[in-house]
């Protein structure tokens, strides 16, 4: 017998003492320093970038002025409030993309920590943006419903994971144009709840043109919602909002 360790034989053996270390003494995810037992250490958290205060009251996107932006005012969505803690831009996206295609799950209660503490109204209920079932067997699992479980358990707001359901696999939003967007999602979901003068909360990791939660809304108006709001742990914002936070 050999003596010494195949590739994969030591790569094991240092996940292993580094999984080890970190039950031992657990470090920041982003900057390895220190963290007291936190995923991140304070400075990181302090500089994860937060959503400006003034942006629009419906869609969340920045405004200079009032509290409704131009799009929202000349063509009300089908959901009545947007509240993010974030926008999606470093380490917030790469945090994202960690939680969803590397299954870190660790990162879930990050984000519903980060919802809950800028809840400002309170919904009746919460509900996880559906993802098709053809998506859930791929990944093992839905990155909102994770969130969803941990705002839920923070604020005592009763989760309901079943009550809609995604009925189209729909191509990623991500790879379509924005003008296909709202195409793409028509139709996706089904509501089987009846949700007569509720107020339903829509949770998901990430919104760039709201096409769809604009969807969803739809049908929970439909199934009798009063209200809806979302509530997204990270909100797009288009190129000429980034070029200005650039410029500053
Ligand atoms: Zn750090
Ligand atoms: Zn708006």
């Amino acid at each position: 017998m050999s003596s010494s360790l195949s590739n994969s034989q030591a790569s094991f053996m240092t996940n292993c003492v580094r999984f080890v270390q970190r039950l031992v003494a657990p470090s920041c995810l982003l900057c390895s320093g220190p963290s007291a037992g936190s995923l991140l250490c304070a400075p990181c958290n302090a500089d994860l970038p937060r959503l400006a205060n003034e942006h629009c009251d419906t869609c969340a996107l920045p405004v200079t002025s009032g509290n409704r932006c131009g799009t929202c005012l000349t063509h009300p969505p089908a959901y009545d409030h947007v509240c993010a803690p974030f926008t999606y831009a470093f380490p917030v996206d790469a945090l994202v993309q960690g939680l969803k295609y590397r299954c870190m799950l660790a990162i879930a209660p990050l984000f519903g920590n980060a919802i809950a503490g800028s809840l400002d109204e309170h919904p009746h209920v919460i509900i996880p943006m559906p993802l098709a079932d053809a998506r859930l067997r791929e990944r093992g699992f839905n990155q909102a419903q994770e969130i969803a479980r941990h705002v839920s358990q923070i604020t005592g707001i009763p989760l309901l994971p079943r009550a809609c359901r995604k009925v189209r696999d729909t191509a990623p939003q991500a790879a379509l144009p924005w003008k296909e967007r709202a195409k793409n999602v028509r139709k996706a979901f089904v509501c089987d709840e009846d949700f007569t003068g509720r107020h339903v909360a829509v949770i998901d990791d990430v919104m760039t043109t709201g096409a769809t939660l604009n969807e969803l809304a739809r049908n929970l108006k439909q199934a009798g919602a009063a209200r809806v709001t979302g509530l997204i742990v990270a909100r797009t914002l288009p190129d000429s909002f980034r070029k200005r936070a650039a410029d500053v």
